[in-house]
């Protein structure tokens, strides 16, 4: 099974200024996959921007073109969590050898192995296998390697070997394409001042702009309502308001500490008064829960803690929250206290 969306086609993946170097370089990674320079090819970029898309996109154009290639797409979370069980079964040298027969590796959001060393370390002795075999190799990231944080540097080392190409955000022009593909394929009509209003106001964020659109015709069906500009304004406005409510480790720190009624820097301080050190501790595995930062970023926003000391916050919450009650019942309030 490759686990392949064929619906994450690069026939449906619009080509703009923002994409083409990366939509360009999938395309000559799919025609000869391992025969390239671009080995691996590594895609970054933020949230939305058509990572996944392209990163099946290529997979489904390799075996189309290669049927008899293995090709494997996998995020990286689900990686680890394999490699994790494989561990726990004694069968590491099983997972190994399992990786190291496939075709054509695809692994998405590899910043989820920043930290984590062990997953980190069989990668490494994969990638080595399949590189050298002539494999190919595609990664995708939220970040460029030059930016990724707890990764070892062997492996960042091996990252940068291919090409890193970015997904920035689509021009107008490009916007307004991707929306009128999705209407099409979805069989939709809609004026196009509508569409020009919603790619104007959505524009970093392709899954949101796909997100408005489909608000806005589920809306207009359910509630028997012509799709006016009007309409438009209110959800764009939903839209854009949520983006901005993400929530920031600042503001994390802000309500954990009022939460706690004390203040931010005393929720930072040195003391080693166990109530503030547990709000730190939750302040910590909130950040590291709720937020993509690095373990060393959340602790040097957090009152200038390295990394070690935020996986200790973790691991203590963690433990915490299953044996005691009244601190299982802090981290559900603030839990949703941070939802809302
Ligand atoms: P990421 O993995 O970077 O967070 P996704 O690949 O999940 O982003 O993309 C989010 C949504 O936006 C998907 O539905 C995807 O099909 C769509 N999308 C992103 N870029 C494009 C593009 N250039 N053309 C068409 N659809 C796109
Ligand atoms: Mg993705």
């Amino acid at each position: 099974e490759s686990q392949l969306n064929p619906n994450y086609s690069f026939e449906n993946f619009l080509e703009g200024d923002s994409n083409r170097l990366a939509r360009s370089a999938g395309l000559a990674v799919a025609a000869k996959p391992g025969g390239t320079s671009f080995n691996p090819l590594l895609i970054f970029g933020g949230v939305g921007l058509g990572k996944t898309h392209l990163a099946h996109a290529i997979g489904v154009d390799i075996k189309d073109k290669y049927p008899e290639k293995t090709v494997l797409y996998i995020s990286a979370e689900k990686f680890t969590q394999q490699y994790i069980d494989a561990i726990k079964k004694n069968n590491r040298n099983d997972f190994i050898h399992f990786y190291q027969i496939i075709d054509v590796l695809i692994i998405d959001d590899v910043q989820f192995l920043s930290g984590k060393t062990g997953t980190q370390d069989v990668f490494f002795h994969i990638f080595n296998h399949l590189h050298q075999n002539g494999k190919q190799v595609v990664l995708t990231s939220d970040k460029a390697p030059v930016d990724m944080q707890d990764i070892e540097q062997r492996l960042l080392s091996r990252f940068k070997w291919g090409l890193s190409a970015e997904l920035q955000s689509p021009d107008f022009e490009t916007r307004v394409s991707i929306l009128r593909n999705k209407l099409y394929r979805d069989g939709v009509e809609m004026p196009e001042d509508i569409i020009e209003y919603v790619a104007k106001n959505i524009k970093t964020n392709v899954r949101e702009l796909e997100g408005a659109i489909i608000s806005l015709i589920a809306q207009s069906s359910f509630n028997k309502k012509e799709i006016t500009l009007d309409l438009a304004r209110v959800i764009v406005e939903k839209f854009v308001k949520n983006t901005k409510r993400e929530v920031s480790i600042d503001y994390i720190q802000k309500v954990v500490s009022d939460y706690f009624q004390m203040d931010v820097d005393t929720l930072q301080s040195k003391t080693r008064k166990r109530h503030i050190v547990q709000a730190r501790q939750l302040a910590m595995f909130f950040a590291k829960k709720f937020t993509k930062a690095s373990l060393a970023s959340i602790g040097s926003q957090i009152g200038k803690r390295d990394h070690a000391t935020v996986l200790h916050a973790c691991k203590t919450v963690d433990n915490l929250s299953s044996t005691d009650k009244q601190f299982r019942k802090y981290v559900d309030d603030i839990t949703k206290k941070l939802s809302v």
